[in-house]
């Protein structure tokens, strides 16, 4: 018989997906008392990886599993346009960490086990079904069928989430298709990651480095285009040959970004959150900040209503309130400026990068910019700067970003 399943009802919340995600929300959870589980389809927590793994501190602070994953600090970045021409932002101060993803997942997934939280390996959702006032999942471990019964359902499962498919919840707007690589860059900058644009290299994405300190790199591609990833990074790496000369790739990974403009995180008897819920920058992509600070909200919002004994969608809404007031202006600015990004011409990056070059340009993005709310320093750039609404075609120009 399959661990816990001796009682149907056993669960007050199952929790699909051990990512950053799942695993914060299942702690929230088991942390008020109710009883959790969660279902990971993979064998081992964190693998296969599909991420860069360039947080900020305050990310770690959000996750509170300590610093132990951290592998490198970083104090800035080198913008690169077409012609090679290159801006550097950053005043010494630490932006950014880089981290062993893998470890950050573990250490959450542990982190959840301790609070009281079960955790099931190698169990794949297959179907959810909502009956009898709970949810009915189906799910398949060690190539055999179960049934499992919760009040309350989770969806951390990512970008393809089964659960927002099953339950009738929608899909993304948007997908952009990213390949990562780690290998060894010999002489690259060691607090310095570098960004590249150009609708050569990156249609619609850019592409990036991220030293480890030690003379190993991260470095990857994206696309929103019909360009695939693996085209995409053979060509950034051949327009870049000089620049990133020498390189070794040992470890390929990849992944799909979900791009959304606006979606439904709850329904009755369910919520989702990172990933599967869209929590995910629009601009760059980063989306463990954001995902586990959604899992918190989920997480608070589903104690009350677990202990109320009311899982309608009218109860869980509260959730997606507390999302919008933490991050809706700041995500609706970030799909203003993804859609202005969209337009822009390799010829409007040059402009661009011009533009950003002038010294208290540049003072603004060191004194503003931060890498979990892009908006505000872009918003300060284009009210200080109005050489950059040349750049703004159409409804953008007179749209949110500005306000
Ligand atoms: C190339 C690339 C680079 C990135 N770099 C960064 C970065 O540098 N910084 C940053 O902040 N973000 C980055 N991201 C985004 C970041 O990886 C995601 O936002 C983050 O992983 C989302 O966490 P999550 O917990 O929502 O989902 P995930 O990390 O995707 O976890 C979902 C989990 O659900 C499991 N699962 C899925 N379906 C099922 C099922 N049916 N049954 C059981 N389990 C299931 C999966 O196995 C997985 O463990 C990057 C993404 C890509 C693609």
């Amino acid at each position: 018989m399959l661990w816990g399943m001796a009682n149907e009802q056993r669960y007050d919340a199952v929790v699909v997906g051990a990512g950053p995600a799942g695993s914060a929300a299942a702690r929230g959870i088991a942390r008020g008392g109710f009883r959790v589980l969660v279902l990971e389809e993979h064998a081992q927590i964190g693998v296969p990886l599909h991420c860069s793994g360039l947080v900020t501190p305050r990310t770690l602070v959000e996750a509170g599993v300590g610093e132990g994953m951290i592998v490198n600090a970083i104090v800035g970045a080198h913008v690169c346009v077409p012609s090679g021409r290159t801006l550097t932002i950053g005043n010494g101060k630490t932006r950014a960490y880089v981290i062993d993803r893998v470890g950050l997942d573990r250490a959450l997934a542990d982190s959840a086990q301790q609070a009281g939280a079960a955790l099931m390996r190698g169990a794949r959702l297959l179907d959810a079904r909502r009956e009898h006032g709970g949810v009915t999942l189906s799910i398949r471990r060690n190539d055999a069928l179960h049934t499992l019964r919760t009040r309350l359902l989770i969806g951390a499962d990512g970008v393809h989430s089964r659960v927002a498919k099953a339950l009738g919840l929608s899909g993304p707007s948007e997908r952009v298709f990213g390949l990562g690589a780690e290998g060894v860059l010999p002489g690259s900058d060691r607090d310095h990651v570098q960004v590249f644009v150009g609708n050569d290299i990156a249609p619609g994405w850019f592409a990036w480095t991220i030293p480890l300190g030690d003379g190993r790199v991260r470095l990857g591609v994206g696309s929103s285009g019909p360009l695939r990833p693996a085209a995409a990074m053979r060509r950034f790496l051949s327009v870049y040959a000089q620049r990133l000369g020498g390189w070794e790739q040992r470890r390929l990974t990849g992944g799909v970004i979900p791009i959304w403009s606006r979606r439904a995180t709850v329904g009755d008897n369910v919520m989702l959150v990172g990933d599967a819920a869209g929590q995910v920058k629009p601009t760059s992509g980063g989306g463990i900040f954001s995902g586990l600070a959604g899992a918190r909200l989920a997480a608070e919002t589903a104690c009350d209503a677990l202990a109320k004994d009311d899982l309608s969608e009218r109860a869980l809404r509260a959730y997606a309130k507390a999302w919008e007031k933490a991050f809706g202006r700041e995500f609706r600015r970030g799909e203003d400026l993804r859609r202005l990004y969209k337009t822009l011409t390799d010829e409007d990056f040059e402009r661009m990068l011009r533009i950003f070059s002038a010294r208290p340009v540049v003072a603004l993005f060191n004194r503003y910019g931060d890498i979990d709310y892009p908006g505000g320093v872009f918003r300060r750039l284009f009210s200080a700067t109005p050489a950059l609404w040349a750049l703004a075609r159409g409804p953008l120009r007179y749209g949110r970003l500005w306000r």
